[in-house]
């Protein structure tokens, strides 16, 4: 493969998650696995991230299938990281029960050669110690996007507030924003956050949308309304990977390319949670995802000059 367009730094992972649908024990999961097999479907892809010697061979084959370079990809001795959560009514809502970062531990990243020019970078949710790394291996001229969990602010506050002084854009659930910030109003901790650097700001609102922030403007999208959720696990780093996939297909950030790239992301999201682990996003297929987003657009406009007010 040609060199990625886009890399994606963080976790690789075998989950056990419970959700009122149903469960798995020890499938395939992390951030980096859900970004790269969002991002394969729009550009080249290329994941840094370890494994351990315990990681099935049918993973590697599942993702590198999908398209995605996995010359990043370490397998150190020692076992996978593990994730066990669990979302009850509140499908918005993970509950984490445990968590075994096991190779993460140790883990020091390596950029390939040919990919230490890669216009797109994106530093999905694992330790700020390995985001920062990586940051430090990447050109100045990069358009580069973190994200983040509960996990990692209150544990590694500092080191995570350094990462996002140096990025282009935050992603963030509603949540963490209000938790990072301490601001209970969402546009309160938007604002604070806007203060330590990044120039967008993407808050992932789960069912509700998300809304993206850039120079003192909003845009707003909802969700695509599904009728049944099966496992929600993944969709933020999905949607993520949808829209720096897409920024990275286009090869621009502009006005145009940031609304549009907000939309794949949201509309690929929506096929994660349909099925447990990747079954939902590895099953898209281009017409699905077409009919999707012409959907998505007729949902979502407002026609013509807008509603006839009464006079002034
Ligand atoms: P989300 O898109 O927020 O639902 O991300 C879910 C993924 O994050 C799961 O597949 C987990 O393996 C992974 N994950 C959970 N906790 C952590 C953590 N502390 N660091 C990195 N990845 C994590």
């Amino acid at each position: 493969m040609a060199s990625p367009e886009l890399i994606v730094v963080g976790s690789v992972a075998l989950d056990t998650v419970t959700s009122p649908a149903g469960s798995v024990t020890e499938a395939l999961g992390g951030s980096a696995t859900y970004f790269s097999a969002a991002a394969a479907i729009l550009a080249r892809v290329g994941m840094v991230a370890v494994v351990g010697e315990d990681f099935p061979a049918e993973h590697l084959t599942t993702l590198s299938e999908r398209g995605v370079a996995l010359d990043g990809l370490e397998t150190a001795p020692g076992r996978t990281f593990r994730w066990k959560g669990a979302y009850e009514e509140d499908l918005n809502l993970a509950i984490t029960y445990d968590t075994q970062l096991n190779v993460f531990e140790t883990f020091e990243p390596k950029l390939p050669a040919l990919w230490s020019d890669t216009p797109f970078v994106f530093l999905a949710n694992i330790d700020p110690r390995l985001q920062l790394q990586v940051l430090d291996m990447v050109p100045g001229t990069a358009f580069v996007g973190a994200d983040t969990m509960n996990f990692w602010i209150e544990g590694k506050r500092e080191e995570l507030s350094r990462v996002i002084a140096r990025v282009d854009c935050l992603t963030m659930n509603d949540a963490e924003i209000r938790q990072f910030s301490g601001e209970e109003n969402l546009l309160a901790a938007i604002d604070a956050t806007a203060g330590l650097g990044p120039e967008y700001i993407i808050v992932k609102r789960g069912e509700y949308g998300a809304m993206l922030w850039h120079a003192g403007d909003l845009f707003l999208l909802p969700a695509w309304p599904l009728g049944r959720v099966t496992d929600p696990t993944g969709a933020g780093d999905t949607f993520a990977g949808g829209f720096f996939g897409y920024l990275a297909s286009q090869g621009e950030v502009s006005p145009t390319t940031v609304r549009h790239g907000l939309v794949l992301g949201t509309v690929l999201a929506s096929f994660t949670v349909e099925g447990f682990s990747l079954t939902g996003l590895l099953a898209v297929t281009p017409a699905a995802l077409a009919r999707r987003v012409t959907e998505f657009g007729a949902m979502t406009a407002v026609t013509g000059t807008g509603p006839v007010l009464p006079a002034p």
